[in-house]
């Protein structure tokens, strides 16, 4: 059988520490039924990198690391990655940061990473490389001459035409793009906008079975949402709450990296307008906001910081009484089986991106809940989640009166609606969860290039 090869920015550990983060729980089924192995970027920057791929055995699946020297790495991955390419396909123009030295180090990476690869890959491999720091890489690897299937997932939105003309190097993006056999995304909203890129940058042309033609190369384009452990994550919340007291407040729950896609202030003012309008709720509520630090050496994120600190003091100041903190607000990042015993415990929760891929918390709340009494999901109607997850209370964040309301209709939801809405969002969760998302997708990568791709 031919091998798996995953490809991402961040590779799991070396002693697998890290293996219950979203991707590896996702990705090594797969890998290690087949003998796969999974390349990424070595965890410390090195002054003196090595040219080729370190490898390192695990039982399960090997691992490839990469070097890179420390200002390349910087200009790679907190510049063009996050200061152009994160903000850009957020729809964030007014955030972007353009430089010289960004672009070079992202170019850059992306040929040196496939000539390291391009002498570790067999004829037969089947290549996934994952997320907007590697677009160009199917393009160099198939200048190195390699001629395997090669595949993309963006675990980001990706954004319609005209925001992403904005990008100054956006005809190279849709050509690095046009590289690929197979290019997945998590709404069917991001494959509406591929379609409209490359129509309009490289004259593409839609064929009937849904697969796009540019130049006589057929690419296949699909949405394919990811999703968690449902069970796993489920079974998690159920025994972690266990040990843990309920709270004494009802508690209205948000938890998101501090990041300024996340809709962090717009949440904040549905909350405070929710205060306002509705004194009988003052000491009988409280809102938990986890914002784990975030690529914090990016100015953006230091401005996001301190806008939320100040909107954080001003609630508190405003509203709260000795005997009661309307908001507490955690700027640590928790473990995952700990926020599984806090979703449980929470009335509402609160996910009001201004764009989003897909968003996994949704998603984690939900599975989290008591089916017997579950709490009501919030949710931003710019979330990729928000294409599945139609029995949340879907929300539109730039409207703080809207979001107050919401969230007085979720506090008082009779039980039997929320049982019913819960009931149908597990379901449809528990029927595409994490592993179906990877062999979905690995299956359309091994299909013969013509073959339609399946319905969503
Ligand atoms: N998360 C965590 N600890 C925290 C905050 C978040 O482990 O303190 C996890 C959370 O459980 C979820 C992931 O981080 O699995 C966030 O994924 P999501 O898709 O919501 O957003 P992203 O950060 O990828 O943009």
């Amino acid at each position: 059988m031919s091998r798996l090869v995953i490809i991402s920015n961040r590779a799991p550990s070396v002693d697998g520490a890290s293996d219950s983060g979203g991707l590896v729980v996702a990705l090594k089924d797969a890998l290690s039924k087949r003998g796969g192995l999974w390349i990424g970027s070595a965890p410390a920057a090195s002054e003196d990198p090595s040219q080729s791929i370190i490898m390192h055995e695990r039982s399960d699946f090997d691992i490839g690391l990469f070097e890179l020297e420390p200002q390349l790495q910087r200009d790679f991955y907190l510049g063009y990655s996050n200061s152009v390419l994160w903000p850009a396909f957020h729809g964030r123009l007014d955030l972007i940061d353009v430089q010289p030295d960004y672009i070079r180090a992202y170019r850059e990476v992306s040929k040196r990473v496939a000539r390291m690869v391009a002498k570790v890959i067999g004829d037969d491999d089947v290549i996934w490389i994952h997320d907007y720091q590697l677009i160009p890489l199917a393009h160099e690897l198939k200048k190195a001459g390699l001629t395997n299937r090669i595949g993309f997932f963006l675990h980001i939105p990706l954004p319609d035409l005209q925001t992403f003309r904005a990008i100054p190097e956006w005809k190279d993006i849709a050509g690095w793009l046009a590289s690929y056999d197979v290019i997945g995304f998590q709404a069917k909203r991001d494959v509406a906008h591929l379609i409209d890129i490359f129509r309009h940058t490289l004259n593409g042309e839609l064929r009937f079975n849904g697969n796009m033609s540019i130049d006589g190369k057929e690419i296949s384009l699909g949405c394919f949402p990811i999703s968690i452990d449902v069970q796993g994550f489920a079974a998690m919340a159920a025994e972690t709450s266990r040990k843990v007291e309920p709270p004494a407040l009802p508690r209205l729950i948000g938890v998101d990296r501090l990041d300024y896609s996340k809709g962090l202030p717009q949440r904040l003012a549905g909350y405070e307008h929710f205060l306002e309008s509705n004194p009988g709720y003052h000491c009988k509520v409280s809102l938990l906001q986890i914002a784990p630090p975030s690529r914090d050496d990016v100015e953006a994120y230091k401005e996001i910081r301190a806008e939320l600190e100040a909107i954080t003091g001003r609630i508190n100041g405003r509203f709260g009484t000795v005997d009661w903190v309307p908001l507490h607000y955690i700027h640590r990042s928790l473990p995952r089986n700990e926020l599984a015993a806090l979703y449980r415990y929470s009335r509402l929760a609160l996910v009001t991106p201004l764009f989003d891929g897909m968003n996994l918390v949704a998603k984690e709340y939900v599975a989290a809940q008591d089916s017997a009494d579950p709490g009501v999901l919030l949710l931003s109607q710019f979330a990729g989640a928000a294409e599945e997850m139609k029995e949340a209370l879907i929300i539109n964040p730039h409207d703080p009166q809207g979001l107050a309301k919401a969230i007085r209709r979720g506090l008082e939801m009779p039980l039997e609606e929320r049982r019913e809405r819960h009931e149908a969002l597990y379901k449809r969760l528990a029927d595409n969860d994490v592993s179906k998302w990877s062999e979905t997708f690995i299956k359309q990568l091994e299909l013969p290039v013509s073959t339609p791709a399946p319905e969503a």
